[in-house]
């Protein structure tokens, strides 16, 4: 059985034959209407969402199959004082693919240990959302034909922002790219991404704090919000939430055929008068969205027989701990805490990615 926690669970070739898959879907969407017949996706949103939640449940049943479980925590026994373990396993069972988003950095992984079925990741805290980097690389190949010699600028939290994080990493995979990463100074992508990331699949990048600077040399220019909900301080961001307005006057210095891209929400970083500019992406992101998870959801239910990607856990430190108070490990009483030993003899926790001290 095989789970999406982060987009290296899936191979070059499958991410490619995911794609291919989601354009038969899209030119042939009567011929999956009964793929998935009388199977199960379990939901647990536990965090706010519109266009994944939704596009999971429109994918699963465009395949013909149903849904169950909750989009608000609310109405769910958590509400009681559940654990994220056991809801896990209550709605497991039920279900034949579990799809989860949660506000703690690792929560899926967790779920995955304890699932009777396939997890997907439908974004942890700040740190992955790789059903949404599949969406987008498959937008890219669409709109571009392919992602080898593209630059590509990642514009505004790149910090928090958990699909920035995963589409680096599925970025990280081709030939030729240039990153081109805005954002302000206390905005710029994590430690990890850089070297476990960028700097081991010797991906070239540069970083920088202007969009009108960088524009002109884009071939795709993928915008996103400030993530409010992840800062501590609300005054750092009312400081930074304006940082980078994307209006048609920017526009006009961008090459002609450069894409727009964001995962939406948008706040108030793409003005409205770039909607009508026939470089915008965003709301195509939005369509395709749907057919890539239909495609997903097949993939993880024909691979029931296929072992999971297994980490050599007899190196792991067991006796440290966490100190990322938005790590799964670090609120959860229950779990164990974990730590991998990286190439360079640091310890990182294996359910949010962050280093500790030793
Ligand atoms: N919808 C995306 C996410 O869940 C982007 C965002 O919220 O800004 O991460």
């Amino acid at each position: 059985m095989r789970h999406l926690l982060d987009i290296f669970d899936l191979t070059t070739d499958e991410i490619y034959e995911l794609i291919k898959k989601t354009e038969d879907i899209m030119n042939h969407p009567n011929y999956y209407l009964d793929a998935c017949h009388g199977k199960i996706l379990g939901k647990l949103f536990f965090e706010p969402s519109t266009r994944t939640c939704n596009s999971f449940e429109s994918a699963i049943q465009s395949l013909g199959g149903g849904v169950v479980g909750f989009s608000d925590p609310n109405n769910s026994s958590v509400v009681k004082g559940e654990c994220l373990i056991d809801t896990v396993r209550t709605v497991s069972s039920y279900s034949d693919v579990i799809v989860i988003r949660h506000p703690q950095e690792g929560a899926p992984k967790v779920a995955s240990q304890v699932s009777v079925c396939p997890v997907i990741n439908a974004g942890d805290g700040g740190h992955h959302h790789p059903s949404q980097t599949l969406t987008d690389l498959f937008t890219i190949y669409k709109e571009k034909g392919g992602f080898d010699g593209l630059t590509i600028g990642l514009c505004g939290d790149l910090k928090y922002g958990r699909t920035v994080h995963s589409l680096i990493s599925g970025l990280s995979r081709y030939k030729n790219i240039k990153l081109v990463l805005i954002s302000p100074n206390e905005l710029k992508v994590p430690e990890y991404e850089k070297k476990e990331v960028m700097d081991k699949s010797w991906m070239k990048y540069v970083e920088t704090t202007s969009l009108e600077e960088a524009i002109p040399e884009l071939d795709v220019l993928y915008m996103t919000r400030i993530q409010r909900e992840r800062f501590s301080d609300e005054k750092i961001y009312e400081r930074l939430k304006d940082s980078y307005i994307l209006n048609k006057e920017k526009l006009n210095s961008a090459k002609n055929d450069m894409i727009v891209m964001h995962p939406l929400p948008r706040v108030n970083e793409i003005s409205l008068d770039v909607d009508d500019d026939r470089r915008a992406k965003y709301f195509d992101q939005v369509r395709n969205g749907r057919y890539v998870r239909m495609a997903l959801i097949m993939k993880l239910l024909s691979d029931m027989d296929v072992p999971d990607k297994k980490q050599d856990e007899s190196s792991f430190r067991h006796d440290l701990k966490c100190n990322n108070p938005r790590c799964i490990s670090y609120t959860e009483k229950d779990i164990k805490s974990a730590f991998r030993i990286t190439d360079n003899g640091r310890c990182r926790c294996i359910y949010c990615d962050k280093e500790v001290a030793v």
